[in-house]
């Protein structure tokens, strides 16, 4: 299927998208990869990866591969979540290039075709920039500045500011990701950790086609914090700063108590600013074994090495009718 020498005159192109409770949009994604990928100058795999959906997306796309070729349908075997699912399906691409967009429409495919000719002119990665979040809430666009804003000033890979995962990315890109082991997965900050020649090209973000978003603000504020704990150790260091600075503010007040009791006598008021004070330092105490507990957690579940998804089904097995026949007998068993 893949020919090296020739990876620019006929390239195999992957197209991963991760797929959970999509099956209002899958017809009409079909219907728009087809004419986007009619385009296209060679093969192309579109690699759906089912993230434990619980409506009919499976069984839509599996009635897909009979209409399109080059359907490749991954099934986790439970939702693990959007990272995992498109960690699974970088493993399993097996393109010359790859890329990576999301189910619902917000990213068009019509522009695949200008990615892959960015690629051809010699792009590692091609990553789309939104020019306007359509559909999106103020709320949800001003929260995501500042924590654009935030993780940028305090980790180490610098992410790009209004880009998400669709994107294009060469073998050795994606071949340098299957490299990285951790089992926090903050894919954005990856693959800016990754890095390599980098084209960006600029498109209006389209709202959701159907359904409703995956999203809510407490998977995002676990993202956020994966995203700043995975990869900086910076919040520790501030963390050691704030006690320093709180340590000396307390030293100083204390050898001024001293002294004004040497000098006028000892004066009993001040119960309240003493709470205050008691109050306020017990909580940055919290705040910062609550900060060290997130880095321990973090060792704690790395060190599982537990893999990061788990394929049940793979549709490229189910073409082999052995295969087939085998776990066809290993369900009439079940029942
Ligand atoms: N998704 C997934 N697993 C999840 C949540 C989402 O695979 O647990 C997929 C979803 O099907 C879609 C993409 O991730 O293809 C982006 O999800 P969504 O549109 O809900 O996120 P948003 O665009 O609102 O950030
Ligand atoms: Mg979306």
């Amino acid at each position: 299927m893949k020919n090296r020498q020739s990876t620019f005159s006929n390239p195999v192109l992957s197209i991963i998208i991760p797929v959970h409770n999509e099956a209002d949009v899958i017809p009409t994604l079909l219907k728009r990869l087809d004419l986007a990928c009619r385009q296209l100058p060679g093969q192309v795999e579109l690699l759906f990866v089912d993230d434990g959906s619980r409506d009919n997306s499976v069984a839509q796309l599996l009635r897909a591969r009979d209409r399109y070729s080059g359907i490749r349908v991954l099934e986790l075997s439970r939702n693990f979540g959007k990272e995992a699912a498109v960690t699974a399906g970088l493993e399993n691409a097996r393109g010359d290039a790859v890329v990576l967009m999301d189910a619902d429409l917000q990213d068009p495919p019509e522009l695949i075709p200008r990615m892959v000719r960015a690629w051809q002119k010699g792009a590692d990665v091609v990553l789309m920039k939104r020019r306007s979040r359509a559909g999106e809430s103020w709320l949800k666009r001003t929260t995501a500045s500042i924590f654009y804003r935030l993780i940028n000033h305090i980790s180490d890979a610098s992410i790009p500011v209004d880009t998400g995962d669709f994107r294009l990315m060469s073998r050795r890109t994606v071949d340098a990701l299957n490299r990285l082991p951790e089992r926090n997965r903050y894919l954005k900050g990856m693959f800016a950790w990754v890095g390599m020649p980098t084209v960006t090209l600029e498109f209006d973000r389209d709202p959701r086609l159907a359904g409703k978003t995956k999203w809510n603000y407490l998977k995002l504020i676990h993202l956020a914090m994966e995203g700043i704990t995975s990869f900086s150790t910076r919040p520790l260091r501030i963390a050691l700063i704030l006690g320093l600075l709180a340590a000396g503010v307390g030293g100083l007040f204390g050898t001024w108590e001293v002294i004004r009791a040497l000098a006028f006598g000892i004066s009993t008021p001040g119960y309240a600013s003493m709470i205050a004070v008691i109050t306020f330092l017990s909580g940055v105490q919290l705040l910062c074994v609550g900060l060290l507990g997130e880095y321990v957690g973090r060792i704690y579940m790395e060190t599982k090495q537990r893999p990061v998804f788990i394929v049940a089904e793979d549709s490229d097995d189910i073409a082999q009718p052995l295969l087939t026949q085998l776990r066809v007998a290993g369900n009439d068993q079940k029942h």
